[in-house]
């Protein structure tokens, strides 16, 4: 029988949710709509849950000149609803849009889906591609961890089990434009086979790459970054030839495994068709 001793806290401000989470096998509760699952199959059995939904200073979307900010507890419904996320990020707009289906993406939120850390998600490549960070604390420290660097493996972070995610920092540069595309072979609503997210910037000529991101979800077990792939666009004004050589060294760079959606050759050709597509997207085509 499942433990009936599973206290439940509800705290306001961050301060009193770190407190709340130093306790052995306490954890945080998003949206709710992975841990559920986790709960009812029991594969977890917290001795303390900490709903992060009434902490206020953890939800909203703050956008200056520099920089987007956006609070860990927002939505993903509120991200894709978002005109200035889809002007100044049209990759994570589009990533936020296409999770699930409209149920899950009003419960969940962006720290949950960051911090569960299914290599599936949507939402990680796009904001590994636009050089994203994520705001840590503890009761004990305050950190800053790009999200390049966030995952450590299969369901995964660096996250401490007493560290929150306060926020995501997403720097804005001038002349990057970013895309994010997917493919999915059964239902709109599933995972994705593979995931693309993808960002150029370009030179004061406005024709010149100066840096790419390549960031495949899918196809390994963490977000899996195309370094080789992307670089083999810099210094170029990424005409046809260039899209196509870029697209097919990912091939290089995944770990695809055979499963319901899709083999490991099958995701491989899928990874390639639409690196090819979200660059095409970044270009405007
Ligand atoms: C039917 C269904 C379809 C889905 N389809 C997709 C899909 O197509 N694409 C996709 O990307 N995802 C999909 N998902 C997964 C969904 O994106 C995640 O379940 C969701 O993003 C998790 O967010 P949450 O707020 O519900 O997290 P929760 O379930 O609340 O938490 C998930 C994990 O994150 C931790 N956590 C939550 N917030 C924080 C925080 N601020 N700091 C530190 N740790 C934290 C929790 O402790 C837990 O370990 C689907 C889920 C369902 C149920």
């Amino acid at each position: 029988m499942q433990s009936t001793d599973t206290e439940f806290l509800i705290p306001t401000s961050v301060g009193e949710a770190l407190q709340a989470i130093a306790k052995e096998d306490a954890i945080f509760l998003g949206g709710g709509t992975s841990t559920a699952l986790l709960y009812k199959t029991r594969l977890i059995e917290p001795s303390r849950v900490v709903w992060l939904g009434n902490v206020n200073e953890l939800k909203g979307i703050r956008i200056s000149a520099s920089e987007v900010r956006i609070g860990a507890m927002t939505s993903v419904a509120e991200i894709a609803a978002d005109s200035e996320i889809a002007r100044l990020l049209p990759g994570l707009s589009s990533a936020a849009g296409v999770i699930g289906n409209a149920r899950v993406r009003a419960m969940a939120t962006l720290g949950g889906a960051l911090a569960h850390a299914d290599p599936r998600q949507d939402i990680p490549p796009a904001l590994i591609a636009v050089d994203a960070k994520a705001s840590i604390r503890s009761l004990s420290s305050t950190r800053e961890v790009s999200l390049a660097e966030f995952y450590a493996g299969f369901l995964e972070t660096v996250l401490d089990p007493d560290e929150l995610v306060t926020e995501v920092v997403i720097p804005i540069t001038s002349n990057r434009r970013s895309a994010y595309l997917r493919y999915t072979p059964t239902s709109e609503g599933d995972y994705p086979t593979v995931g693309v997210g993808s960002s150029l910037t370009f030179a004061d000529d406005g024709k010149t790459v100066s840096a790419a991101k390549i960031i495949l979800c899918g196809v390994g077990a963490v977000p899996i970054i195309a370094a080789q792939a992307a670089q083999a666009l810099i210094g170029t004004t990424a005409d046809e030839s260039v899209l196509r050589n870029a697209a097919a060294l990912v091939r290089g760079a995944i770990d695809p495994q055979d499963d319901e959606r899709g083999t490991a050759d099958y995701k491989t050709e899928m990874s390639e068709v639409f690196t090819y597509r979200c660059l095409r997207l970044c270009l405007g085509n």
